[in-house]
């Protein structure tokens, strides 16, 4: 790619745009995925505060959000800057595959497995899941794709082997040891989901560079003493709570005898329990899994490269 050619230029505004649209489809599928039962193509978007539909005008990326002012255009109710942000990340992410591996098969094969990864990095750091919706499937295109290269299928299936049960080996020796759990689950089909996109030989990377910024960002988050939201409840934990709060105010206290174990162990939840996080911090570990392996596109030849020049 030549900088100075004014055609790449254009080339790069182009994989920008589309890649923002398509980090505004990821917006919906962060907000939509967690909640039981909402679909992601149904109904069209509206404004959370006040319902009103957002018309095509108002949902170009990131452009919209800076000519609304932060504004939702009916009722003035603030928009989140996270929905321009993973617009803008994704049309970087998008623009910086490019730069790798021009215009190819590989460019959109990586960039798929990108947006995959910021849906879930977010998700994960919303509710502190990774949604089986993603990662399963993810898992099996990831496998599939792998025969599109050279040598590759191999790699990738005992990459999701590895990946899969080696992290499985790992969390479960953790929580014999320590009494509690490490990671989740969804953490283990991710690192299987990543080990069938890049291979088995990706996963010591990967493993490596996100336990690193992982222990970097919780040691920094404790020292600046920022504690990090805890994770969203879902709707039918909502659902729950405003039904159990209904039958507290109908019923009789005294005849809730029955309910107030129930009560006391909903406020443990809450309250009491760190959320699984890695390693026992209350930071979600699939973002950091998600970031090392978009750093293992770009950095992942030079590491080994060092490794085999010490080695
Ligand atoms: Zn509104």
């Amino acid at each position: 790619m030549d900088l100075l050619d004014p055609q790449a230029w254009w080339v790069g505004v182009f994989v920008f745009l589309f890649a923002a649209t398509v980090g505004s489809f990821l917006n919906v599928v962060i907000y939509r995925l967690p909640i039981p039962g909402k679909s992601i193509v149904r109904p069209r978007s509206a404004c959370p505060a006040c319902g009103a539909l957002i018309r095509w005008y108002d949902n170009v990326p990131i452009l919209s959000f800076l000519w609304l002012r932060a504004r939702c255009r009916s009722c003035r109710a603030p928009i989140s800057w996270r929905y321009p942000l993973v617009e803008a990340l994704t049309g970087a992410l998008a623009v910086a595959l490019w730069w790798r591996f021009g215009l190819s098969a590989a460019l959109g094969v990586h960039f798929a497995f990108s947006a995959a990864l910021v849906a879930i990095a977010f998700i994960d750091y919303d509710h502190r899941i990774i949604p089986d919706e993603i990662s399963l499937p993810g898992i099996a295109i990831g496998f599939a794709c792998s025969f599109l290269w050279e040598g590759m299928w191999l790699e990738s299936l005992i990459g999701l082997l590895v990946g899969g049960l080696g992290l499985f080996l790992m969390s479960w020796g953790y929580a014999l040891l320590r009494g509690r759990e490490g990671m989740g689950m969804g953490d283990v089909k991710l690192l299987g989901m990543l080990g069938a996109w890049l291979g088995w030989r990706s996963l010591l990377f990967i493993a490596l560079f996100a336990s690193l910024q992982g222990v970097l960002v919780s040691v920094v988050l404790t020292l600046a003493g920022v504690k990090l939201k805890p994770p969203l409840p879902e709707e039918w934990e909502l659902e729950e709570e405003q039904r159990r709060a209904a039958e507290a105010a109908g019923a009789a206290p005294p005849a809730q005898g029955a309910a107030d174990p129930e009560a006391t162990g909903a406020g443990a939840d809450g309250g009491q329990e760190p959320a699984v996080g890695f390693l026992g911090a209350a930071i979600p570990f699939g973002p950091f899994l998600a970031l090392a392996a978009v750093e293992y596109l770009f950095l992942g030849p030079w590491f080994y490269g060092l490794l085999a020049g010490q080695g």
